[in-house]
């Protein structure tokens, strides 16, 4: 059954006060359509923690920088309505840029140091427009809970310290990242690859195994780790290293040392071509 979906706030609220009244709890996926077997995975988590499932589909402009892929984001709107059919979602929220940011629009979050490193280095605002955008949909859906993919793990670090901050009351969800059979990360990016592209792009993964195995092996100093990973990603030919990072998971801070109890984020972005690739790890 293909699900209700709404472009404008006025029937957004009224769908979910009408399941308020009905005493049904709210889950919230917030993505920009392009749907993949990631996104279901967390629709499916949503689907079943609440009874009624709540999908935004925006390709959001506030994170773009101005020589990003804003025009050219795949929107497959009828393709992406089909799978929130089949995984079962009540309502799809899909508005117009306008409705989200009217003219004169001027109110932004930002959560200070968190948005400034790894991808907020070489995407400045980035993640201002991301903190924006989901405390927005906070507000219109007033979800019980909301879904993210530690795939994107500073996007999920942000949330949860924006949510803590400003006393927003949704509990955070975060779902294992889904990944392709060799290993590559499903991202709606992905089909930017090409076909040499798509196969050299295995690296990431492979890099942050081999560094997953150097710390299960008795590796404790974290600028060694990076150097290998560094080194292994620089050898293939046509893969441009943004960053390597070995970070303190909570922080997101460089870390020194790996020491027991201290969680550890293993975060790449690597370029092919045009495509900017982002996967990570993290070492309990
Ligand atoms: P996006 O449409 O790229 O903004 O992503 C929407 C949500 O899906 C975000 O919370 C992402 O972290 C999550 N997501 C994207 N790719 C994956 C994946 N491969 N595995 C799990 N979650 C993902």
């Amino acid at each position: 059954m293909k699900p209700a979906v709404v472009a404008e706030i006025e029937p957004l609220r009224a769908a979910i006060a009408d399941a308020r009244r009905k005493g049904q709890t709210i889950g919230l996926v917030p993505t920009m359509g392009a749907l993949h077997d990631g996104h279901r995975s967390l629709i499916e988590a949503a689907r079943r923690q609440n009874d009624y499932v709540v999908v935004s589909i925006f390709v959001n402009p506030t994170q773009f920088g101005p020589n990003e892929d804003l025009k050219r984001y795949p929107r497959p709107l009828e393709r992406d309505l089909g799978l929130c059919g089949e995984a079962g979602v009540d309502l799809v929220f899909h508005p117009q840029p306008e409705t989200i940011y009217p003219p004169d629009y001027r109110t932004f979050v930002e959560v200070t140091g968190l948005q400034d490193v790894l991808c907020g280095a070489s995407r400045p605002g980035h993640f201002r427009g991301v903190a924006t955008v989901v405390l927005k949909l906070f507000h219109l859906v007033q979800p019980d809970r909301a879904y993210f993919g530690q795939k994107d793990a500073q996007q999920v670090r942000i949330v949860q310290r924006m949510v803590m901050d400003l006393n927003v009351p949704v509990e955070v969800c975060v779902c294992p990242t889904v990944r392709e059979t060799d290993g590559l990360a499903l991202s709606s990016r992905n089909a930017y690859l090409e076909a040499g592209e798509r196969r050299l792009a295995t690296v990431l993964y492979r890099t942050l195994i081999e560094a997953k195995r150097s710390i299960e092996g008795g590796e404790r100093i974290a600028a060694a780790i990076r150097e290998r990973m560094s080194e292994r990603i620089g050898a293939v030919a046509g893969a441009v290293v943004d960053y390597v990072a070995v970070v303190d998971a909570e922080t997101l801070c460089e870390a020194t040392a790996i020491e027991p109890g201290r969680p550890i984020l293993l975060a790449l972005a690597v370029k092919f071509g045009g495509t900017r690739l982002i996967d990570n790890l993290l070492i309990p």
